[in-house]
């Protein structure tokens, strides 16, 4: 018997030595080497101060522990830890009071960790939460060692901030801002009660989905505090009674929230950021520079400045939606980008309302490559400003394009051509630069979409392989409105870092300013650009500030496209339907758009250094009267058949370039061939007639009195 409770003695003491070698052999997290350093989101803005969205995993704010109330600090210790003032990290008083508790219950339903073991369960990864005894010990440990090393302060601190607070919220300020809309320096003891609820069960007492759940926990939460001397009876009535507002949120996505309309815009600012922060870190691999940018959008609390403009950006949504709305294209959507040409600055940056970010996906650009293509022919001086190009119908090796409107007007000027959006005077230029030379121009203008099949003749009038994104259209653009350089659009203008210190600038005197074409090149265009703006097919983005721009079209209207400035506003915009159907109508769809979109934000641009001029453009038109071939006249007839002549309207001081080709247009008596004389010759005989300038008859001169009473006694 004797025997017997000795060997029981020994093996409550074998077990007992185990435990505690098994307790002794398990090692605290690194406390010593560990900072906190919370996951903070970063936060985007536009360059007018707007918030536009925040890239984040935890959701969280950091706030320091003086602007936290006192009630919830104590809300959180009544329900959370009570004695958590008193113990150092472990609370062998509250472990068995929890025990016993969950033993009459038997269940495992109250919580037996202190506020410091739950802070190192969640600061220390290795910790999980599993219940498991090895576990349990380290977390033990491991929350003495953290007592040692950080007061209570700090400690209650870190739990606050920490915490996950259910809807995508961690930490008080966060939870509070999602909750109540408020600082959580702003919440009342009602408020700071329902927040103190929140850790046990984040997901399931989530008040927006929750509310009873919440409530009842939050009614419990004044209990104790009630209980615990932090408040009174009677406040804590007067706080259950009051009416809790819950604020809804929809979005609880994981890396972020995006305000509307700027979704594609923040993909193009995470791109860029990845830029930026593989040149900063020397890290070679494009992939493994995005994932670590990634996390340090996710984590660094970073504050990025951006380029965009929220005023413009709001009305240059607006104009894409009012064009689609004003046609009636129902199952169009559309794309609108606007860059400073001075300085490259994306002022406005939208891809559209599906997930597709169309201002970065490239369609058939339809005529808006013409005036590139007359601007890179002028450069090479394959062209001059008054040669005259030739409008017929023309076999390029078995390619010949027809005009869209299938008329063909003989010789004209590179004005014209652009103005009537003329398809084979742009492929003869295209042909006569040279296609290489060409494409290689294009490329220098910032399209970056060309493709090996695009060096073809067909690529003049936009017959291309992926077409052009309206991102790289609009910087094409800048050349003309930045006097022949192009303009490298750019996003990011600034980014702090979480203590406020800033860590990228943008050198904005790094832009390129290389011209691609000389400044009267450029000027010139830009000129005809704005006459196509005042008569030709731009003729819907008219609006009261000087503009200039081309449309374009692709084959069975599947593109609809206006690129154009203002200033140095140079925006481009799509419209089309994402599965590439037609969706009928042509580019001066989008020149109306455009029209509005200055229309509204035009006196803003004008007023923000964007030099706007105001009022018309001034072109004095002539119109005129060519052959359409020099050698029209034959048969030895003095005058022109009507079918060889082509009219135009010409600048004034383009007149002189006509004078081998120009007839005049006059009216004639039939009976004498000569030219009409008002009030002398007879109505029924007039007839109009165009005759080379040296062909002209003299004035008719018969008094045809005798024909006269003719026509009186014949009726
Ligand atoms: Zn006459």
């Amino acid at each position: 018997m004797k025997r017997a409770l000795m060997i029981i003695a020994a093996l409550i003491l074998l077990i007992a030595a185990s435990a505690v070698v098994f307790f002794l052999s398990i090692e605290a997290a690194d406390v010593e080497g560990f900072e906190y350093k919370p996951n903070q989101k970063t936060i985007i803005f536009s360059d007018d101060g707007e918030e536009i969205g925040e890239i984040y995993e935890e959701n969280r704010t950091y706030v320091t522990l003086d602007r936290i109330p006192e009630d919830l600090k104590n809300a959180i210790v009544a329900v959370e830890d009570n004695r958590f003032y008193i113990h150092n990290g472990f609370d062998l008083v509250g472990i068995t009071r929890a025990f016993l508790t969950n033993f009459r219950a038997g269940t495992i339903s109250e919580g037996a960790s202190t506020i410091t073991q739950q802070l190192a369960r969640n600061i220390f990864e290795e910790i999980s939460t599993e219940k498991t005894a090895a576990r349990k010990i380290k977390e033990i440990k491991t929350a003495v060692m953290l007592e040692k090393r950080f007061g209570k302060e700090q400690i209650l601190e870190m739990y606050l901030n920490e915490i996950y607070l259910g809807g995508g919220a961690y930490g008080v300020q966060e939870a509070s801002v999602r909750y109540f809309g408020k600082n959580v320096w702003e919440l009342n003891l009602a408020q700071c009660a329902l927040i103190a609820g929140l850790p046990q069960a984040p997901s399931a007492y989530q008040p927006d989905v929750y509310f009873d759940r919440a409530k009842a926990r939050q009614e419990k939460v004044l209990q104790r505090m009630v209980e615990e001397g932090f408040i009174t009876e009677d406040a804590s009535v007067g706080a259950k009674a009051e009416e809790l507002e819950i604020r809804n949120s929809s979005s609880e996505e994981k890396v972020g929230r995006y305000k509307k309309n700027y979704e594609a815009f923040i993909r193009t600012v995470i791109d860029e950021y990845t830029e930026i922060y593989k040149d900063a870190n020397y890290i070679d691999k494009d992939q493994e520079a995005r994932s670590e940018a990634l996390e340090s959008l996710k984590r660094d609390g970073l504050r990025i400045y951006t380029s965009i403009n929220a005023k413009i950006q709001e009305k240059a949504v607006e104009s894409v939606s009012l064009a689609i709305e004003n046609y009636s294209l129902t199952e169009a959507t559309g794309a609108i980008v606007t860059i400073d040409a001075k300085n490259g600055a994306i002022l406005a940056y939208y891809g559209g309302t599906s997930d597709i970010d169309f201002a970065s996906t490239p369609r058939q650009p339809g005529s808006t490559l013409k005036p590139l293509i007359y601007s890179a022919a002028l450069q090479e001086g394959i062209i001059q400003e008054n040669t005259l190009l030739v409008d017929r119908r023309t076999d390029f090796n078995g390619y010949s394009p027809s005009n869209f409107s299938n008329r063909y007007y003989g010789y004209v000027t590179i004005r014209q051509a652009l103005v009537q959006s003329l398809n084979i005077p742009a492929v003869q230029t295209m042909n006569d630069l040279g296609i290489e030379k060409t494409l290689s121009y294009l490329e220098e203008m910032g399209i970056q979409t060309i493709d090996k099949e695009d060096f073809r003749l067909p690529t003049a009038l936009g017959g291309m392989t992926y077409g052009v994104t309206p991102l790289d259209m609009a910087t094409a653009y800048t050349i003309f409105a930045n006097g022949g350089a192009k303009t490298d659009p750019w996003s990011i203008l600034s980014v702090d870092g979480s203590n406020g210190r800033n860590i990228y600038r943008k050198n904005l005197s790094q832009t390129e300013d290389d011209n691609i074409i000389d400044e009267d090149i450029a000027e010139y265009i830009s000129g005809i650009l704005v006459d196509n703006v005042v008569r030709g097919t731009g003729k819907n983005a008219g609006n009261k500030f000087v503009t200039g721009g081309k449309t374009g079209t692709s084959s069975e209207s599947k593109d609809l496209w206006f690129v154009g400035f203002t200033g140095n506003a140079t925006t481009s915009i799509w419209l089309g339907n994402p599965d590439r159907k037609g969706i009928g109508g042509s580019g001066s769809y989008c020149a109306w758009g455009y029209g509005e979109y200055m229309s509204n934000i035009g006196d803003y641009l004008l007023n923000s250094n964007y030099n706007l001029v105001s009022g018309e453009s001034g072109y004095e038109l002539e119109t005129i009267y060519v052959l359409l071939d020099e050698n029209a006249i034959s048969g030895g007839s003095p005058y022109v058949d009507e079918t060889m002549i082509a009219e135009l309207s010409v600048l004034e001081e383009d007149l002189h370039f006509f004078e081998n080709v120009r007839v005049l247009r006059v009216e004639v008596d039939r009976s004498t061939g000569k030219l009409f004389a008002q009030g002398k010759c007879l109505e029924k005989d007039k007839e109009v007639r165009f005759y080379l300038p040296e062909n002209v008859p003299e004035e008719c001169d018969k008094s045809h009195i005798l024909d006269r009473l003719r026509e009186i006694f014949q009726r």
